[in-house]
């Protein structure tokens, strides 16, 4: 049987992660973030960065790329925080409908923001290598109005007043 030992020391079945599920509350007392690759880019970012993120990584490379999904996202999450979260490849295990599974250390809502930023990091990164002067003021514009933060908090709170979009998936 399949064990995933979380980085807090707690050892759980896979089989108690569903698709529904965006955070586990731990035998160590915590909350720990859930994310499958199944979870759309939108559970975290807003629409209009992920339309950004498939224009800038498609004029930088999108070889190395390819689609942009939540499995790069949280490949940057692992390379900063490789002691906090925990990488589980359900591809094996037929019964679990997602095929790569991550576990943080720190709760949903600080997942939540740490993928915000680290996002936006890399976007950056990109369009200072890019020759687009346009996009690049455009998104500087866009940016120096952008509050991680508060677009976390709000994100959130506009998730919670429209229940039926969400189903009470996303945490
Ligand atoms: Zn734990």
């Amino acid at each position: 049987m399949n064990v995933i030992l979380l980085p807090c020391g707690v050892s759980i079945d896979p089989h108690r992660i569903d698709l529904g599920m965006r955070e586990l509350k731990c035998e160590c007392g915590e909350m720990h973030g859930v994310v499958t690759d199944i979870n759309p880019l939108t559970r975290f970012l807003p629409e209009f960065l992920v339309d950004s993120l498939g224009e800038i990584i498609e004029v930088t490379d999108s070889e190395k790329w390819g689609e942009f999904g939540m499995t790069h996202v949280m490949g940057l999450v692992m390379e900063d925080f490789s002691e906090e979260v925990v990488f589980f490849d359900a591809i094996e295990d037929g019964y679990l409908g997602y095929s790569g599974l991550w576990i943080s250390v720190f709760d949903a809502w600080r997942l939540h923001e740490i993928v915000v930023e680290l996002v936006i990091e890399i976007m950056e990164h990109a369009m200072s290598h890019s020759d687009d002067e346009n996009a690049m003021s455009d998104f500087e514009e866009k940016m120096s109005l952008f509050n991680i933060t508060d677009f976390v908090k709000e994100y959130r709170m506009e998730r919670d007043l429209n229940p039926e979009d969400y189903v009470g998936e996303y945490v």
